[in-house]
């Protein structure tokens, strides 16, 4: 078998049980989107909080609201956590009727200040707000127009393009100048825009990203790129935005327009379900946490174990452990806990802490373990530099056996859509197959989901049907033309 430095994996992480620090495997999350409007004004940034709270799962890096009481708009936004970032004095100022906010993961431009969302301009038509979830392919381009066209640009993601296209488009309203201006955006967008006296929502053509509307309990409505979000706020009939629609909440009034015909071949990205999106949040009429069971179900189905216990890599892949328990007739255990309340720290780990690797994410039950055959259900294997730390971790809990089951196909493609998963070659699956990847995590066995396995879990699909969803990470085969997507920093050299 290759060795990790000659095969370019990064050697850094906890790639090996004495690696150098502690590097997270997951895919890292995306951002998350919510907008509201209400006719009577109470509370408009706090029921913004309790929405964005929600999102928090979607990214940690930074948040921001921005509110308009009909006339001016002001924007609170920093670095941190939800809960950090807004107190009742940061919250205080943010009066009006309308609002949008933001939870951060940088996927394109770096985690710098100036590109913490919502962006807030004063344009001839009055203050404009945007904030995104996904990824342009083509903003490059796009950006080097507004350059030669003499815009300033402050800030280096793909949002500030957005903003500054609809700035200056033609026509006599907003939902003009966004319906000239989109027809121009490639890629994945799911973008709320506050205006001086309204909200409205657009969703890219292919669909990639969710995004849901609903109706407030006491006037007015919301959109959120998750429904656990909407619950959170009370709304009721919920329904998700198409691919190609716009939704304008001004008030009580609620506006539906399909502004794009949705593209025939339609992206939703099958990795929400997989691993991103809340477990409470439902999407293409689907419940996550259900469709996760049912990925359970079909790896069970697909690559059984003899083993004694099942127990979930904790939390995202426990609703597959437990589908996977179900079938195999095995039962479900705890076998790692989780600290739920890690995060951004700049404290530096003690050479102790950092030799034991997932030490600070994850201790092991022994009691539940301690000579068992153990099957360690995980929902992927991204860079695959905590599967290897997590079975040795299991094995010097007890167990006499440790049986890997992934509820994914091998991720051997980069996303360009919005999810950082680094590039291609980062990617452990991109560079080893499965008999290595085992044997350099130290498994006993290891098993992926096969691609038809995850899409009968997510979609019913029959082998080889078209079901409107992207599986570009899986397969290499992106639903559209993806040379000119820019790398997540390739707009700083610009600002430099
Ligand atoms: S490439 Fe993967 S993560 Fe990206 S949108 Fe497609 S399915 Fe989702």
């Amino acid at each position: 078998m290759s060795s990790q430095a000659s095969i370019g994996i990064p050697v850094t992480g906890i790639s090996t049980a004495s690696g150098q620090g502690f590097t997270d495997d997951s895919p890292k999350d995306e951002c998350g989107v919510l907008g509201l409007s209400t006719p009577h004004g109470e509370g408009v940034a706090q029921l913004a909080f309790f929405g964005l709270f929600a999102l928090q799962h979607r990214g940690q890096e930074a948040a921001g609201i921005a509110v308009s009481d009909g006339q001016r708009a002001r924007v609170h936004k920093e670095a941190g956590l939800v809960a950090n970032v807004f107190t009742p004095d940061t919250l205080a100022p943010l009066t009006g009727y309308h609002a949008i906010g933001h939870t951060r993961y940088s996927t394109t431009g770096s985690n710098a200040e100036r590109n913490i969302q919502p962006f807030l301009v004063e344009t001839m038509h009055g203050p404009l707000s945007v904030a995104h979830n996904g990824n342009l392919v083509n903003a490059t381009a796009l950006r080097e127009e507004l350059l030669n066209r003499g815009f300033g640009l402050t800030a280096t993601s793909d949002t500030e393009v957005f903003t500054l296209m609809l700035a200056a488009a033609g026509g006599q309203t907003w939902q003009e100048r966004i319906e000239r201006t989109l027809p121009a955006w490639k890629g994945a967008f799911s973008l709320v825009i506050l205006a001086a006296d309204q909200v409205i929502a657009v969703r890219d053509p292919w669909g990639f990203r969710p995004l849901s509307v609903g109706r407030l309990p006491h006037g007015g409505h919301a959109v959120a790129s998750e429904t656990c979000a909407l619950s959170t706020l009370g709304c009721v009939d919920i329904d998700e935005v198409a691919p190609g629609e716009m939704v304008t909440l001004r008030g009580a009034e609620l506006e539906r327009t399909q502004v794009l015909a949705p593209q025939a071949n339609s992206a939703r990205c099958s990795f929400e379900f997989v691993y991103f999106s809340r477990p409470d949040s439902n999407w293409d009429g689907r419940s996550v946490h259900h469709t996760r069971q049912q990925l359970g179900i079909e790896l069970a189905k697909e690559s059984p174990a003899d083993a004694d216990v099942i127990i979930p890599v904790p939390d995202s892949s426990i609703p597959a452990a437990i589908g996977f328990a179900r079938e195999t007739g095995l039962p479900f255990n705890d076998g790692l806990i989780k600290n739920r309340y890690i995060g951004r720290t700049f404290i530096e780990p003690t050479q102790d802490i950092r030799e034991r690797g997932v030490a600070l994410k994850f201790n092991a039950l022994s009691e539940n373990l301690e000579g068992q055959r153990v099957v360690v259900i995980d929902d992927s294997l991204v860079r695959g530099t905590t599967a290897g730390p997590l079975v040795k971790l299991v094995r010097d809990a007890g167990a006499t056996e440790v049986h890997v089951r992934i509820t994914c196909p091998p991720i051997t493609h980069a996303c360009h859509f919005g999810v950082d998963m680094g590039h291609d070659d980062d990617l452990m699956a991109s560079q080893l197959n499965v008999e290595e990847i085992r044997e350099h995590i130290g498994a006993d066995s290891l098993a992926f989901l096969s691609l038809d396995g995850m899409m009968q879990a997510i979609a019913d699909r029959k082998s080889g049907q078209d079901d409107g969803y992207c599986n570009a990470c899986f397969t290499g085969e992106y639903p559209l033309a993806v040379g000119d997507a820019q790398a997540k920093l390739s707009f700083e050299g610009v600002l430099a």
